[in-house]
């Protein structure tokens, strides 16, 4: 064997050396669906890894492999800060969305992640809907984030949103000694799912708003809304919203918006929204730590809808899962807090919270057999 191995032909990428931080990668090929999907489990350190499955026209093989390891650890860290018990996993699947999904290639989907055999938990990621994942659920029982007459927990956008108004009410308290958002200005970037559940929380608050978004028709409803809570909206184009004259910026569209060309235009004073992966790099944290803008990490604040998936697992209830929602608040505080004290970046205080916490499971899992525990047996 050790033979045939040192003859197989050279591959072009280093394989087990770019996954060797993660615990298994799997390739999922179905020719008769034409399915071709990458499952990649980072780490079961606090239970079976969890994480939702993306569609995307990926060019190549290597550019999906990148992005699922990157987004699977990514949700570690994510379950670690939301003191949730599972792990950090993610799918991708290589297609076009619009045009290369079929019910039957999601059934397919379906039976690899049950071939898992509970090791990892999957749902709706950005290019997959609820209604595909309700086809994969065909084929096994480790789905969440389906609807609530499929036994779901329905839309995830809901904790998403209230996990932002919390993160705001608390950056509110640390910033001005009062969680008050009346009186206050907010520039909004998106108003999709979240962000609009988040405008017009605002603007029932009392708050005054400058928004941004690419639909029309998003911005003609939240035009509605400010007339019916008689509030104050802004609209702005998509590069005026890095110069809006307001107290905190709220990014809930694309990633990578805090960057060397945006920071030096913000003139808020901090930032808080529920778009994954706001940094375009992790010293963009320290640009702004310097800048002397609070950044509230977005895996904090956008954990909501991961709380409520989770939560899916042992019977949906959602005054549970507000209740937990509700923990933001103070794991904000506390992350603000941490960060002044050591005087490290609001990023680097969540990170080591959530390191931390990986490092008691490890020690905890040295004492019991992680596979036998009754925290891996779910109701479904
Ligand atoms: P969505 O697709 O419903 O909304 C995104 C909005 O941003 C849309 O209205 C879109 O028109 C707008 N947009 C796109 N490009 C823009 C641009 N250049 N300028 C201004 N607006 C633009 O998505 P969502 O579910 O509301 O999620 C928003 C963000 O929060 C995403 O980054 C998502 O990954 C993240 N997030 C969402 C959830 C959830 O439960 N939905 C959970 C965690 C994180």
């Amino acid at each position: 064997m050790k033979q045939q191995l040192d003859k197989s032909p050279e591959m072009s990428m280093d394989i087990f050396g770019k996954i060797s931080g993660h615990e298994q990668v799997v390739f999922c090929n179905d020719p008769s669906t034409g399915l071709q999907a990458i499952i990649a489990i980072h780490s079961t350190t606090l239970g079976p890894a969890l994480g939702g499955t993306r569609m995307y026209p990926y060019a190549t093989v290597e550019e999906a492999l990148e992005d699922v390891l990157r987004l699977s650890e990514g949700m570690t860290y994510k379950c670690a800060a939301a003191d949730i018990d599972f792990g950090g996993g993610k799918g991708v699947i290589i297609g076009n969305p619009k045009t290369d999904k079929s019910p039957a290639l999601f059934r397919a989907y379906g039976q690899f992640v049950d071939s898992l055999n509970g090791r990892f938990f999957t749902g709706t990621d950005m290019g997959t809907t609820m209604d595909d994942f309700v086809q994969a659920s065909k084929e096994t029982n480790f789905i969440n984030g389906i609807p609530e007459e499929f036994g779901g927990g329905g839309d995830s956008s809901v904790p998403t949103a209230q996990g932002v108004m919390y993160g705001l009410k608390a950056t509110n308290l640390y910033l001005f000694g009062d969680e008050s958002l009346a009186g206050k200005t907010f520039a909004i970037q998106g108003l999709g799912k979240v962000g609009f559940k988040v405008a017009e929380q605002l603007l029932e608050a009392g708050a005054s708003l400058v928004v941004t978004d690419i639909s029309q028709e998003s911005i003609e409803g939240i035009q509605s809304k400010a007339n019916a809570y008689a509030g104050n909206v802004t609209v702005v184009s998509s590069e005026e919203i890095y110069e809006a004259d307001a107290d905190i910026f709220i990014p809930c569209a694309m990633g990578g918006i805090l960057n060397d060309d945006t920071i030096e235009k913000l003139k808020v004073k901090a930032v808080v929204g529920s778009a994954n992966n706001q940094l375009k790099e992790e010293y963009h944290a320290k640009i702004l730590h310097e800048r002397g803008i609070l950044y509230a990490p977005d895996y904090i604040v956008n954990a909501g809808g991961l709380i409520q998936v989770a939560d899916e697992l042992y019977g949906a209830n959602k005054s549970r899962v507000l209740l937990k929602t509700k923990t933001i608040y103070q794991s904000i505080l506390d992350i603000y807090k941490q960060s002044e004290l050591d005087a490290i970046t609001t990023l680097e205080a969540a990170n080591r919270k959530c390191q931390q916490r990986l490092e008691e499971q490890r020690q905890r899992n040295n004492f019991y057999s992680r596979q036998k525990s009754p925290k891996w047996t779910f109701y479904k």
